[in-house]
């Protein structure tokens, strides 16, 4: 059942303490994708959530957003759109500048590939403090698309990251501190 689920892909991922600075927590999920049942499970709890829901984009963040986001859309039947680092991508693109703990970086997304009639799904493998998941929304919505949702398979909830992000909803797997 579902919760079994949860707490199997739970006990897939490895938290590892001060990585990659001292103080941060960090969620590794490569070690869920070791595990092709907890892989499995992740994706198609997404996919249940998703399918009936007339998603025609799935937009995901660099890099882990790479990882769960295209199967996610081949099972939905929704177009794959890659949100990147500066200078990644080839084409025309738009950019969105958002603060780090230390700094800025910027988020890139071509232009034509997410229209202004498109539904979309932003996924990424967790939401900290929400700055990250804001740019993803932010250029989804200069385009005039609607951000139906966003999936995360971790939520950090002590950051508050979830009330960054508006009205726009969140959906996730594992809730951690
Ligand atoms: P934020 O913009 O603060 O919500 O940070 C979310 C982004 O940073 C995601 O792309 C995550 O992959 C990454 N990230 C932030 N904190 C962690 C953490 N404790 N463990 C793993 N990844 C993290």
């Amino acid at each position: 059942d579902e919760d079994a689920r949860i707490k199997r892909i739970a006990s897939t991922i490895r938290v590892i303490p001060n990585f990659p600075k001292p103080g941060i927590m960090f969620q590794d999920i490569t070690t869920l994708l070791l595990d092709p049942t907890a892989f499995r499970d992740t994706v198609d709890m997404f996919v249940e959530r998703y399918r009936d829901k007339r998603i025609s984009v799935v937009a995901g963040v660099e890099a882990r957003g790479f990882i769960f986001g295209p199967p996610i859309a081949l099972a939905i039947g929704a177009k794959f759109v890659p949100l990147r680092k500066p200078k990644k991508l080839p084409g025309e693109v738009i950019s969105e500048e958002y603060t780090l703990e230390y700094g800025t970086d910027t988020m890139e997304m071509h232009v034509g590939a997410v229209q202004s009639n498109d539904r979309a799904l932003v996924i990424d493998d967790l939401i900290a403090t929400g700055g990250t998941l804001c740019a993803a929304i932010n250029l989804i919505e200069r385009v005039g698309a609607e951000v139906v949702e966003c999936g995360c398979v971790i939520e950090l909830t002590d950051l508050k990251g979830r009330e960054k992000l508006g009205n726009r909803p969140l959906f996730v797997l594992v809730k951690g501190t």
